[in-house]
């Protein structure tokens, strides 16, 4: 049935939303496809109901044509099951959590690892029963520190979220490649540029975990890739270890470098009053600065942990993060550094710094500090450094971390010349879990020769809302939002404007022929409306084919208009319904290609 915009229920708006930050963000509202009820939580409307139907549907085809099947877990759920794999408290505060009348924990599900596992476990118990698919497309909670841009970061938001399950990793693999395959048909479909990136993925490394991010400077992912192919998310760029290097610096000396607690000081001091004695100035580069950060763990317990890095850079929150998770880091503040009077703020070197040493903190080298490489660094007394300190002579460190930023130029892992750095957002992520949750919750079934063995998971998720927002920021132009054909709300949007009574009786004429032939009508019927506001609607809601039906009629033409393009051309009303599914038509002969 053709959406009539007489009863359909939306009120477009001529201002931008003030809490609105991106471009897709405040067409998406103005143009009423969703309303905001709270930060991060979002009411879809109509005209947001097609659209997230029509997304929801190619997940759906997909998920299906490799056969996993659809399920619908709670999304209100008990913490039991949390408990045992340790997420109740890893979660931190981006768990929704609730008590119910009894005074029983619960909590809304973020995601659902756990419930998956254990229904499998209640059911299944051979590796006859193997391979096995599940997944849903169901609300999910997280209460984002910053939700943002509307449905692009929501603390209530739509996921795909699929999992896994073999009795070993020829098995895991083979789901992986086969949801891999999956995601790139969902993506295609979606019609977003994208690119497919290693992410972090704890302990397992390689291409155990990939993400799918939509190329965007909204992004609040940073990806690094080169011309050989080679793309990881930032926080899972592996920095190779420096090889090492011929000591050629003497013997290591501790000089007066009053007032130099930051690295610009400093090396501005270094070129004044210790010049080297090649000539080469100093930079920040030859310095190696110590950070200090405190890292509270989910139990609460805070440690604090020291990062020495080259002067010239910058510790990555975001990598520092993935590397110590469940762990979040807090700065060392000015009452942590009085528990430690060992170390000399703005003047804090090796001397002090490692398990052994007398801060006993645990210090952790960036891997591009070669052993053998000289540094310019604090010697733990205010106002003094010291120079020529060389790594693996004069000082050792507990272990290296990839935690320093990731610089446009810096040179590949790959070893095929240099990275560039892009932004993107997170639209899919693919991940083998491994037995992590099977082992937590006991999901064992008998092997071939009866022997119990663990079951191993895989586990994928697609930002289903968050897609439509994507789409939104990638579509639009300055009067309004224009849908790739395959989501938009309706395949045309048909304007009747005028006082004329035979417009409307024709407008409705070929609206039902344009139904009978299976295309979906969104209907401009309003009669007290102005045409300059049914024209500017049509622009704002973004249908990608406009159709005119007035003045032309008297000449037997209506106006066929296309959205992107903003070309408009004349067409005999009689062709009309053949034009509009020639219009359309590219689109679905793809789809049936797919
Ligand atoms: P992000 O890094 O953006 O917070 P994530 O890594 O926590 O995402 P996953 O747990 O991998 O997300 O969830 C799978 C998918 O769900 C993501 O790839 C993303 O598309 C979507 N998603 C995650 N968080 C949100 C959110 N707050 N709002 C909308 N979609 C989200
Ligand atoms: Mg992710």
């Amino acid at each position: 049935m053709a959406l009539r915009m007489s009863t359909l229920f939306l009120r477009t708006l001529r201002e931008d939303p003030a809490d609105a930050e991106l471009p897709g963000h405040k067409l998406l509202v103005r143009a009423g496809y969703v309303r905001r009820v709270a930060p991060g939580i979002y009411t879809w409307l109509p005209l947001g109901m097609r659209v997230l139907a029509k997304v929801e549907n190619i997940v759906r085809e997909e998920m299906n044509r490799i056969g996993s099947q659809e399920v619908k877990f709670p999304a209100l759920l008990p913490r039991e099951p949390y408990d045992a794999t340790g997420r109740w408290t890893e979660y931190g505060d981006n768990l929704f959590r609730l008590k119910d009348r009894k005074d029983a924990d619960m909590l809304l599900g973020p995601t659902h690892e756990e419930m998956f596992c254990l229904a499998v476990k209640d059911m299944y118990s051979s590796y006859k029963d193997f391979p096995l698919a599940l997944y849903q497309i169901q609300n999910k909670y997280r209460d984002e520190a910053r939700p943002r841009a509307g449905v692009l970061r929501g603390r209530e938001f739509i996921m795909k979220d699929s999992y896994s399950f073999d009795v070993d990793q020829a098995g895991l693999q083979k789901a992986y490649d086969a949801h891999r395959e999956a995601y790139i048909r969902i993506f295609n479909r979606l019609g977003f540029e994208y690119v497919i990136v290693q992410a972090d993925s704890g302990a397992m490394g390689g291409s155990a975990s990939e993400e799918f991010l939509a190329v965007s400077p909204h992004g609040e992912d940073t990806f690094a890739r080169d011309a050989s192919g080679y793309a990881a998310n930032v926080e899972a760029v592996e920095v190779p270890p420096a090889p090492e290097v011929e000591v050629t610096a003497g013997p290591a000396h501790v000089e007066d470098t009053p007032d130099t607690p930051t690295i610009d000081t400093l090396v501005a001091a270094l070129n004044e009053n210790h010049p080297r004695a090649d000539g080469r100035a100093w930079t920040a580069a030859d310095t190696l600065k110590n950070v200090i950060v405190m890292l509270v763990h989910p139990d609460g317990t805070r440690e604090p942990l020291a990062i020495g890095l080259p002067g010239d850079r910058e510790v990555d929150a975001k990598r520092l993060e993935v590397k110590v998770a469940p762990a979040e880091v807090a700065a060392f503040e000015e009452k942590d550094f009085a528990a430690y009077p060992m170390l000399a703020k703005g003047y804090i070197g090796p001397g002090v710094l490692g398990e052994e040493k007398a801060s006993k903190i645990r210090y952790l080298l960036d891997p591009s500090v070669a052993v053998g490489s000289a540094w310019v660094t604090g010697a733990d007394e205010s106002g003094k450094h010291v120079l020529d300190l060389v790594h693996g002579r004069d000082f050792t460190a507990d272990g290296t971390i990839q935690a320093a930023e990731i610089r446009d130029g810096d040179a590949s892992p790959s070893g095929n010349g240099p990275l560039r750095l892009d932004r993107g957002i997170e639209m899919g992520h693919i991940f083998q879990l491994g037995t992590k949750y099977a082992e937590a919750l006991g999901l064992k079934v008998l092997d071939e020769n009866g022997k119990l063995v663990t079951v191993t998971m895989g586990s994928y998720g697609v930002g289903v809302t968050r897609a439509v927002g994507a789409i939104a920021e990638d579509n639009l132009d300055d009067i309004g939002l224009i849908w790739p054909r395959h989501v938009a709300p309706a395949d045309v949007h048909l304007v009747a404007t005028g006082k004329d009574e035979e417009v409307f009786v024709k407008a409705e004429e070929i609206v039902a022929k344009l139904e009978a032939t299976g295309v979906e009508v969104l209907f401009d019927d309003r009669r007290k409306v102005s045409p300059g506001v049914k024209f500017k609607d049509a622009e704002l809601i973004g249908v990608p084919t406009i159709v005119v039906v007035g003045k032309g009629l008297a000449d037997g033409t209506v106006e066929l208009k296309d959205r992107p393009s903003g070309e408009r051309r004349e067409v005999p009303v009689d062709d009309i319904v053949a034009e509009v599914r020639r219009e359309i038509r590219p689109q679905q002969d793809a789809e049936a290609r797919l």
